[in-house]
């Protein structure tokens, strides 16, 4: 097998990125639909127009339907073909940018992403989850990856706290499902093995959120860029985008695909119950003391759930726990990356013991 590590085209981040948005979006149009929803289209619209004056770039602006679905997708790539937009830019959190990557697809012409939220690894990804009209999942549509990212942390840092934390959960996992896929050279997500160097972009994930990310969520809290939070921004969107689509996933993220079924974690975010699939798989893989130690220090320190109650979960059995394990252990699930092969009741079972762990730190601290 042949090693692979996709990219996005250009990666641009920094304190004002959008007013200076339009000397990199004329590399790629000159023509531009801005599909957004109303926070989104509201925290760039200024900055972005301006900037395009200044380059000579028109802007179109078009409010998101609010589903990433065919109808959705049809309607703003027939309105972008009617205005003759050369680019689209999707400006928001995961379904506009979705739509947006979808739109760009279908018309051959390249995507700016612009995320107004830290809260997943998705915006660097050539990854679309398309949904049916009525909100159901459909199906994934794998792609090139965005051909732009404009990250302005002075908009990320205005988005609510808990999504940046979020963000630090699905970025913990980055490190610990690439080592995993590594160790029995499993494909990555573009279906190649690892290069040394999605590797050790996925460790240096793991290493800023350890070393800054306490510091960058008290940046966030108070709403204010700080270096660390810049460090944190770009490990949770750059350095967890290509970790994870170019390291490959593993455990944690099967388990939180099984989390799904449970009921009460429903209200949780993606990152959330990565970060509990995080500390799920470190049981399952037996991983040592000190690992645990810094895992789970740094969740409880950025407010991260590391027990099933904090997760809305406060009565669980192993019974009530085997569907999400059975879930995690289905059929094409990244968690066969793993170099030991787990059943569902040894996920549920891991699923308790993370929970006692957990709830071990938290009595100590
Ligand atoms: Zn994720």
């Amino acid at each position: 097998m042949q090693s692979i590590l996709v990219a996005p085209g250009r990666y641009v981040q920094g304190a004002g990125a959008c007013a200076e948005a339009g000397e990199q979006v004329v590399l790629l149009g000159k023509k531009a639909l801005v599909l957004g929803g109303k926070r989104g289209l509201g925290s760039v619209r200024d900055a972005l127009k301006a900037s395009f004056t200044k380059n000579a770039i028109q802007y179109f602006e078009e409010p998101f339907g609010g589903e990433c679905c065919d109808k959705e997708i049809k309607r703003v790539a027939a309105l972008a073909k009617t205005k003759g937009a050369d680019v689209i830019i999707g400006a928001g959190g995961g379904k506009t940018l979705d739509t947006g990557k979808m739109v760009a697809l279908e018309l051959g012409i390249p995507i700016v992403i612009i995320p107004t939220i830290a809260a997943t690894d998705a915006p660097c990804s050539g990854l679309s989850v398309v949904y049916t009209d009525e909100g159901i999942f459909d199906r994934y549509v794998v792609m090139k990856n965005p051909d732009m990212i404009i990250v302005d942390t002075e908009i990320i840092v205005k988005a609510p706290l808990r999504l940046f934390v979020s963000g630090m959960g699905d970025a913990l996992a980055t490190w610990f499902e690439a080592e995993a896929c590594d160790k029995i050279a499993a494909p990555n997500l573009s279906g190649g093995k690892n290069t040394q160097a999605a590797l050790a972009l996925a460790r240096l994930c793991y290493d800023q959120l350890i070393e800054y990310g306490i510091e960058a969520k008290a940046a966030c809290a108070a709403q204010v860029v700080s270096p660390a939070f810049e460090r944190i921004v770009e490990a949770n969107t750059l350095l967890s985008g290509l970790g994870f689509e170019s390291g490959g996933l593993a455990g944690a993220h099967a388990i939180h695909n099984g989390m799904t079924t449970i009921e009460e974690m429903h209200h949780c975010y993606h990152g959330e119950k990565v970060a509990f699939g995080t500390l799920v798989q470190l049981v399952l893989q037996d991983a040592p003391r000190e690992i645990f130690d810094e895992v789970v220090s740094f969740c409880i320190s950025v407010g991260l759930p590391v027990t099933l109650e904090q997760l809305g979960c406060s009565e669980f059995s192993l019974e009530k726990l085997l569907p999400a394990g059975e879930m995690a252990c289905a059929a094409g699930e990244t968690i066969w990356n793993m170099p030991r092969k787990v059943t569902g009741k040894d996920v549920a079972q891991a699923m308790i013991v993370a929970d006692a762990i957990g709830k071990m730190y938290l009595s100590t601290c």
